[in-house]
């Protein structure tokens, strides 16, 4: 139920912070995407990724893995990267973007099935969500949407998470096959934050901020 909460608490907060802030600058958002990247990271690291793995289904777990990523590939030909802290969406457009909201969804799905049974996943999905909540509300706000499909919009969007929670509890199929949906996830896992930290640095310049930025969500995910 905490889980719940806080999930649909985190977009809340996201647009709240959008609407009362009005954030301008791009730099704090990209160390806030950085941060959110290297804990999502180091979470899936240090407690996600061994759990999947028992002695003898290591190349099948592999392969899931593998499929997460090409998953989230796939899913990003449509989202544009909204899943990674970035919209490409024409800003004029009125119109409901359901290729969008359709792979946002999916992701967000997939992403909340594991997390009740791993313990500090929960974390590294709402430092991950939290970006994405306020770019999204933010490009939304400059758009040409109306009021109502900007709050349907992100009213689901902050459902999907919580629903894969509810379906990891409630149907058989995922309990069945709930080591290969935690390794596709996994795999969309590292997609999406290896992203981040790589979208993150311009040019590939030397920036001090953001690496104490990087190496502090490290350490944190480690003493978690
Ligand atoms: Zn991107
Ligand atoms: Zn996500």
């Amino acid at each position: 139920m905490t889980n719940f909460l806080l999930l649909i608490a985190t977009v809340l907060i996201g647009y709240a912070f959008v609407l009362v802030f009005k954030p301008t600058k791009q730099k704090n958002l990209k160390l806030l995407l950085a941060f959110s990247g290297a804990f999502l990271l180091s979470i899936t690291v240090f407690n996600f990724l061994p759990e999947v793995f028992t002695n003898n289904n290591n190349k099948t777990i592999g392969l899931f893995i593998m499929a997460g990523i090409l998953l989230q590939i796939i899913l990003e030909f449509f989202s544009k990267g909204a899943e990674h802290g970035h919209v490409h969406l024409s800003k004029n457009s009125s119109a409901f973007p359901w290729l969008l909201f359709i792979s946002l969804s999916i992701h967000s799905v997939l992403e909340g099935i594991p997390i009740e049974a791993h313990d500090n996943l929960i974390y590294g999905i709402i430092i991950h969500k939290l970006p994405v909540a306020i770019i999204l509300s933010a490009f939304f706000l400059a758009s040409e949407l109306s009021r109502i499909k900007i709050l349907f919009f992100l009213t689901l969007f902050a459902l999907m998470t919580p629903l894969g929670v509810l379906l990891s509890q409630e149907t058989n199929i995922f309990k069945i096959y709930y080591t290969e949906i935690s390794a596709l996830v996994i795999g969309i896992f590292l997609h999406i934050s290896t992203i981040i930290l790589f979208e993150t640095s311009e040019g590939h310049k030397f920036n001090l901020t953001k690496l104490i930025v990087i190496v502090v969500a490290i350490t944190i995910a480690y003493f978690l």
